[in-house]
């Protein structure tokens, strides 16, 4: 099912174009991606939410921003990071996609970017992401914070979703913060040992919403 692409702009071309499966009827359109093309850490969420589907890339809404300061606290930005989801395109009422789902749009779009990109290293963000790229037996509470190598022979490491820590409370999110911390810092770390020369942090923490507001303003044209 994969389709080669020579270059980013190509793929994106083709799928902001997508219509391959029912889920494009209820989204605005498809999502694609945001960050440094050539980073050698590669972030893989789930799906775009409301926000998402509003700019056309994702984890810049409620999760991304929660992502960005887990980033930060690591001493990564999002310029510098690469991050893309396995769907692309947003279930209707934000429902979770399953896991066929997540497979069929990542097999179109997803190995493409990453044939592409060619990480060095990949943090899969929930569920959706982990059952892609490690296989449907996984499970986030038993297989985060745990190495495996994907289909692509790029180390990958799972963590929770910060959709996920945005649901919890009390001393529930306090602890599997700091499991993420520490997730995304072993990551971080083999990432600099695989490609020392690479900086993941840039001076200036980018405005991913101000980035993208003229796509915004574009889909909501096209509605
Ligand atoms: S979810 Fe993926 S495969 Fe389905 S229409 Fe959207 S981009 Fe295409």
């Amino acid at each position: 099912m994969l389709t080669s692409f020579a270059t980013h702009a190509e793929l994106e071309e083709a799928l902001l174009g997508c219509d391959r499966c029912p889920l494009r009827r209820d989204a605005i359109g498809p999502t694609s991606y945001n960050g440094a093309i050539d980073s050698p850490l590669v972030i893989v969420g789930e799906g775009p939410g409301g926000v998402e589907d509003e700019y056309g890339v994702p984890l810049v809404g409620p999760s991304g921003q929660l992502l960005d300061k887990a980033l930060a606290s690591v001493g990564v930005t999002r310029d510098r990071v690469y991050v893309s989801n396995i769907l692309k395109c947003r279930p209707k009422g934000n429902r979770t996609p399953t896991v066929d789902e997540g497979r069929f749009c990542a097999m179109n779009w997803l190995d493409g970017e990453m044939a592409l990109v060619r990480p060095k290293v990949i943090v899969a963000l929930g569920s959706v992401a982990l059952k892609y790229l490690m296989g449907p037996d996984a499970r986030i509470t038993k297989d985060r914070g745990r190495w495996f190598e994907t289909k692509y022979g790029v180390p990958a490491m799972a963590t929770y979703h910060p959709a996920y820590l945005l649901r919890l409370t009390g001393q529930d999110v306090v602890k599997a913060k700091w499991e993420v911390f520490y997730d995304l810092k072993a990551a971080v770390e083999r990432c600099r040992e695989l490609a020392p020369g690479y900086e993941l942090a840039s001076a200036e923490k980018p405005d991913l919403l101000a980035m993208y507001e003229g796509r915004r303003l574009e889909r909501r044209g096209g509605r």
